[in-house]
């Protein structure tokens, strides 16, 4: 390992942190600190003490258009954990008790919007032409200006893919942000969305096995050992202060901060970074689904979104969530279950249940909060930023994080590169 090139140190062993921390092992010393006494940030799984599950503070959904995020998890060895399902998407309209599969076919040509058996009901094949507009959308605008949102195409596809991938009423959320995620999933076809679950949770695919991989190479993680102080000297960091010690920094070593976007402006004031953010709450029901049940099934006119069934588990996530996080734990995990009831057709007695509530789950997906997003590379020429938050193009998900830590890696790599 080249030591000249001094170490990198990495503050938040969230996904970003660690994936940064994968790119770089191997090129120089890396340490990564963590704040808290574990890693995984927002991607994280744990015992629940009340329903003795392993639960995931929400279960996430990759599509297998996230190039960045699998190739993270099979070089750590976690993708093994993560099942792949077809492109056919199970929903059902609570409202009207309607039921239907939406089948994408694998190629790139969309033939499936051609057959009326696959695509969403109640549309016809010339109801999509809006979506090229949307996908060659330069200007960023709040997505209600660029396409209608009403009517069945966007009420059963649109408004759920988007409202899942943006974390925000579809209707205010940034074109240029649900354009990339058209570009990259729907618009490269079915081969594209398979959606892949963590079937024995996040820690065990995105999480533990980086861990390993890292403490194979050689690099610290330092858990409980949360950042306080930045020390600026001139246009470098000099220090970085933690609660008992400070770790000065020689002219070569090199920093990433890998901390949300509101830790972040705390260590930077004056930084522009997104500051609005968006809830998500996840409901976890021990109870074994029926046999039948699908994997996933998106619902619409309901206050549930997703419903994900596991075994003797069945998982619901409802993004935007803001408006559901005052209500009393117990009413809302009924309210949720009696839509879980009504769509798996099972008893409504309430199961064991635990509720996750995530405030600030992502950053508001708006055109004004995206138009705030930086890059990796800061005025302080050896500190560099990661984050689904910073400028990836993507909302804030793994693929973001994975690609925010690839790139302030990258940029490290560019910087030393320039300095040698
Ligand atoms: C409920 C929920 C559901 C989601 N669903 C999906 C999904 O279905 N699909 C998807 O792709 N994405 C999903 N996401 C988004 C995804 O989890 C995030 O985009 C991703 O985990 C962000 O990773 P990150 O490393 O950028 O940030 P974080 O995970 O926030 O990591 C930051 C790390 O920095 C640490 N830290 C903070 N301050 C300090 C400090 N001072 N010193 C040291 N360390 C510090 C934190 O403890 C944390 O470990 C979901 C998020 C939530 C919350």
């Amino acid at each position: 390992m080249p030591s000249s090139e001094g170490s990198v140190h990495i503050i938040g062993a969230g996904i970003a942190g660690l994936a940064a921390a994968v790119r770089l092992s191997g090129t120089r010393k890396v340490v990564v600190h963590e704040a808290t006494a574990v890693a995984g940030g927002r991607c994280r799984s744990y015992r629940d003490p009340v329903t003795g599950m392993l639960i995931d503070n929400g279960t996430h959904l990759v599509l297998s258009g996230n190039r960045a995020v699998l190739d993270y998890a099979r070089t750590i060895g976690g993708a093994a954990t993560l099942d792949e399902l077809g492109a056919d998407f199970a929903f059902i309209d609570l409202a009207t008790q309607a039921r239907w599969v939406l089948r994408l076919n694998n190629g790139m040509f969309p033939w499936w919007v051609f057959a009326k058996n696959r695509r969403v009901p109640g549309t016809k094949a010339s109801d999509y032409l809006p979506l090229a507009r949307l996908i060659w959308s330069s200007d960023d605008k709040p997505l209600k200006e660029v396409i209608d949102c009403s009517g069945p195409l966007y009420q059963r596809l649109l408004e759920p893919l988007f409202l899942a991938a943006l974390n925000i009423k579809p209707r205010e959320g940034s074109t240029k942000l649900a354009s990339a995620v058209v570009r990259e999933t729907l618009a490269l076809g079915g081969q594209a969305c398979h959606p892949l679950i963590a079937r024995e949770g996040l820690g065990k695919a995105f999480v533990e096995p980086a861990l390993a991989w890292l403490n194979q190479r050689g690099v610290t993680v330092a858990f409980e050992h949360g950042l306080h102080k930045l020390q600026f000297e001139g246009d470098r960091i000099g220090a970085l202060v933690f609660a008992n010690e400070t770790v000065p920094l020689g002219s070569a070593d090199q920093v990433i901060l890998a901390v949300p976007a509101y830790a972040a402006q705390k260590f930077l004031p004056g930084l522009t970074a997104p500051s609005s953010f968006c809830g998500i709450v996840n409901a976890h029901f021990r109870i074994a689904p029926p046999a039948d049940a699908p994997t996933m099934i998106g619902v619409i006119n309901a206050m549930s979104e997703w419903i994900f069934t596991f075994d003797g588990r069945i998982a619901v996530t409802i993004s935007d969530a803001g408006q559901w996080f005052d209500t009393p734990r117990e009413m809302l995990a009924q309210d949720i279950w009696r839509e879980v009831a009504a769509v798996l057709k099972m008893p409504a007695d309430l199961p064991p249940w635990q509720l996750v509530r995530e405030r600030r789950a992502t950053f508001a997906a708006t055109p004004e909060e995206n138009a705030k997003r930086p890059g990796p590379v800061t005025q302080w020429h050896n500190l560099f930023l990661a984050g689904d938050w910073t400028d990836t193009g993507l909302p804030a998900t793994l693929e973001s994080a994975v690609r925010s830590g690839n790139n302030a890696a990258d940029a490290i790599g560019a910087a030393t590169r320039a300095a040698a």
